[in-house]
């Protein structure tokens, strides 16, 4: 048996441990550390398997926006989940992004994936969605470039593991892109094709990102105010997941930016096992955000002074209020420290709020007992 460190484990391990099982899994976005406490403690109190994540953008070898490394970012995970003495997580690498597959780009990428496995993730999603091809002739020719930039990255990720265990996420169709009538959605017959031509290439992923209407972080009123989101198109989503089905291909969906989506529709409405995944990234942001508001108001007034100082000119027009929620992220890193440093009432504070929100997002995301259907099937 496995000696228990509270380490993390495969992200294929707990994907293939709720198959079949009504549930999506939580996928949380660490941007600020201080609420990973709270989500293993509800994690562990309600038995939900989670994934933590942090995407290429938020953290890479120069710290992303977040400041963290993939090492610092996996020493803060692994002390959340011992002093939580949780075990059945996963520690992700979002959107592994490529935007142009250029040699430089896919070498710097490699590093990149280099570094995340030495810290010890154990899941990763390769991100080249971007390298649509609008000129091809059919839906192959249009995914070609997705298809031979994810083969490459995934071989090189399974080398590297060398043997080892590890989550594969892929991702067809830039989440949030638009054309002149609104979101593009992922047809079910290119979410198909592309994980057939991966299959082809050895290439097995457990998870598959879509459009599918969502968008990343908060969705904003003409007045500038943040307001619900109701684009997922979940007839879509259904007919993805159908055809995925029909083909054999035992992929599932990764619902990404799920921020904004209101948790009883979630809970009435998500299509649970199709979508398996469910990234929830921005809100965690928020829960430190309005904490620090109260808590500590003049490190709150200097980040907001910051952020607009820098944002403002960069968008014209724009509403104060939409300038800094959608720049304060861009704060984490310029007050690390500060935001580091915080007195332990205001962190209890943050640790207490991320818990209870969790709970709402287990209970919302049907995963109460995942964690122990996950580790049933690691003793067989
Ligand atoms: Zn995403």
């Amino acid at each position: 048996m496995r000696e228990n460190t509270f380490g993390p484990i495969p992200g294929s391990t707990i994907l293939g441990g709720i198959s079949g099982r009504r549930a999506i899994v939580m996928a949380a976005n660490i941007r600020i550390a201080t609420v990973a406490q709270g989500i293993f403690r509800a994690a562990k109190d309600t038995d939900s398997a989670v994934f933590m994540e942090l995407a290429r953008s938020e953290c890479d070898l120069n710290g992303g926006y977040t400041g963290f490394t993939p090492g610092t970012f996996s020493e803060k995970m692994h002390e959340a989940a011992r002093a939580a003495e949780f075990d059945i997580w996963a520690l992700h690498a979002d959107h592994i992004s490529i935007k142009t597959g250029s040699p430089l780009e896919i070498e710097g990428t490699k590093q990149l994936i280099d570094a995340q496995i030495a810290a010890g993730y154990t899941s990763f999603a390769i991100d080249a969605s971007h390298l649509f091809n609008f000129e091809g002739k059919n839906v192959r020719e249009e995914l070609e470039k997705n298809i031979v930039a994810t083969t490459d990255l995934a071989h090189h990720i399974k080398n590297r593991m060398n043997g080892k265990e590890f989550g594969l996420e892929v991702e067809v169709g830039e989440i949030g892109r638009k054309d002149g009538q609104g979101l593009i959605l992922t047809k079910p017959e290119e979410a198909v094709a592309f994980i057939q031509a991966l299959q082809e290439n050895s290439v097995f992923p457990q998870v598959i990102a879509i459009a599918n209407g969502s968008t990343h972080g908060h969705v904003y009123d003409e007045a500038g105010n943040i307001v619900e989101q109701l684009s997922i198109d979940i007839p879509q989503t259904q007919a993805v997941a159908k055809a995925l089905r029909d083909n054999h291909l035992h992929v599932g969906i990764a619902q990404h930016g799920i921020t904004g989506t209101p948790r009883d529709l979630i809970n009435q409405h998500f299509p649970k096992g199709d979508i398996i995944k469910g990234n929830v990234g921005t809100f965690w942001q928020d829960v430190v955000f309005t904490t620090l508001k109260v808590y500590e108001p003049a490190l709150y007034k200097e980040i907001r002074d910051w952020t607009l100082g820098k944002y403002l000119p960069l968008n014209p027009g724009k509403k104060e209020k939409q300038v800094f929620d959608g720049n304060c992220k861009m704060a984490i890193k310029e007050f690390f420290k500060q935001i580091y440093s915080v007195d332990e009432e205001t962190e209890q504070a943050i640790r207490a709020m991320a818990y209870a929100e969790s709970l709402v997002f287990f209970r919302a995301f049907s995963s109460y007992g995942t964690a122990s259907l996950v580790r049933n099937a690691m003793k067989k």
